[in-house]
């Protein structure tokens, strides 16, 4: 069986083409810039070389007709036909309080995707549009949705509400959601088989650190909290968004700035985070050098960062009294030691000691914890086409 899995973002749809037989990539490849002039794709086929391929891409139909014929191509391709792919896997931001787990999409299914627009603006009208005309591309072709909110829904309700006037939560349905599920329970399952236990028997706290950020706490296998909340606004600080802050900053800075409630919203999400504090660019990459450098707002940018990391996982240990252990994944979590060393620093009143010579590991599952740590600390390569793929897989084979 091969599966398609797709990833709509506005601007961007991400693919790959997995062997479900052996869960080999086939290909994978990304489109850009779809409804602006100049888009592309790029496409690499299992171990050969990348190709670039420039063409109009005005609307999502397109691009996914782009990467098909890219699939079918007959110098890189990998298929020989469309009627090889038994099934695409969507990933989704927002399902609200609908969906724990993944499903086939159906017009049912749709409609309530659709009525969680208002939840997630930004991200679920991209996420319909793929779907949409893939099913218009690929008609008869089986579909599922996999959620980012799906593992999240777990959360005990004083995780969830907000103390807000409870008519805000029955009305509109305000309550923290959480999102990078896919990613928090397929380090949560791969972090159990690392360690040879079930998943039932451990309390682990996962850092997903890339360029939106969050950090879950996932109790014998449960989130039961997780730092991202009604959006993916809320808790660390990312690359462009602001992270947990007092909300009163928000009409302050509406009375002060004379903005709307847009642009106030674009301020939280794209110009804050480590952006707004380093002035320099929301990539760790070049915060990193600037900072040794010796640039004092790129330093201040990390070291916010990094403390409030320490601060959920201390707060998540007194949640679950204690951790078995703690995960780094996705694109800092993974590459930068320097981050998870300053997380870890002074954290043996908990039991966390890390091993710095293993820590100077990338990209690579590795246990990193210091001989004696009580907490597990490890760095878990995040795979979340591999977990819609296998979702896909499940639900199309019952
Ligand atoms: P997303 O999927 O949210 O776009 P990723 O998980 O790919 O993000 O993470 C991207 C971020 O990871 C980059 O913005 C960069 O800050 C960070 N990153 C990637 N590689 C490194 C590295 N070698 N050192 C430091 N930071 C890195």
């Amino acid at each position: 069986m091969k599966v398609l899995v797709i990833n709509c973002g506005s601007s961007s749809l991400k693919y790959q083409l997995i062997n479900m037989e052996n869960e080999e990539v086939l290909a994978k490849g990304i489109c850009e810039r779809i409804g602006i002039e100049g888009s592309f794709l790029k496409h690499q086929p299992g171990e050969g070389d990348k190709v670039t391929v420039e063409k109009p891409m005005p609307t999502h139909m397109e691009a996914i007709q782009s990467v098909i014929e890219a699939l079918i191509d007959a110098n890189h391709g990998v298929i020989k036909s469309m009627s090889e792919i038994n099934a695409v896997g969507h990933r989704v931001v927002h399902a609200g309080e609908k969906f724990a787990y993944s499903v086939i999409l159906n017009d049912e299914v749709m409609n309530a995707l659709n009525e969680c627009i208002e939840l997630a603006p930004l991200h679920n009208p991209p996420n319909i549009i793929g779907i949409e005309a893939c099913q218009k591309l690929m008609p008869g072709v089986p579909m599922v949705g996999v959620f980012d909110t799906a593992f999240h829904q777990t959360m005990p309700k004083e995780a969830y509400i907000y103390a807000l006037p409870y008519e805000m939560y029955e009305k509109y349905k305000i309550r923290r959601y959480g999102f990078h599920g896919t990613s928090h329970k397929y380090v949560s399952e791969k972090t159990a088989e690392f360690l040879g236990k079930p998943l039932s028997e451990l309390k682990l706290i996962t850092c997903h650190l890339g360029n939106g950020a969050s950090v879950a706490a996932v109790n014998h296998g449960e989130s039961i909290d997780t730092s991202m909340g009604f959006t993916p606004l809320e808790g660390l600080v990312m690359g462009t968004r602001a992270g947990d802050m007092d909300p009163a900053i928000v009409t302050f800075l509406q009375d002060k700035e004379n903005l709307t409630s847009e642009e106030v919203n674009n301020l939280l999400n794209k110009k804050s985070g480590v952006l707004g504090i380093s002035k320099i660019s929301s990539d760790f990459r070049d915060i990193e050098e600037a900072a040794g450098k010796g640039n004092e707002n790129a330093q201040l940018a990390l070291d916010v960062y990094n403390y409030r990391v320490k601060k959920y996982i201390g707060a998540y240990m007194a949640a679950m009294n204690g951790a078995d252990a703690i995960i780094f994944t996705a694109g800092l979590g993974e590459n930068s030691d320097v981050v998870r060393e300053t997380i870890c620093k002074d954290m043996d009143f908990l039991g966390i000691k890390i091993d710095t010579q293993k820590n100077k590991v990338r990209g690579k599952l590795t246990d990193i914890s210091a001989e004696g740590s009580k907490v597990k600390v490890l760095i878990v390569p995040t795979n979340e086409e591999l977990m819609i793929a296998r979702d896909t897989k499940t639900l199309i084979s019952k």
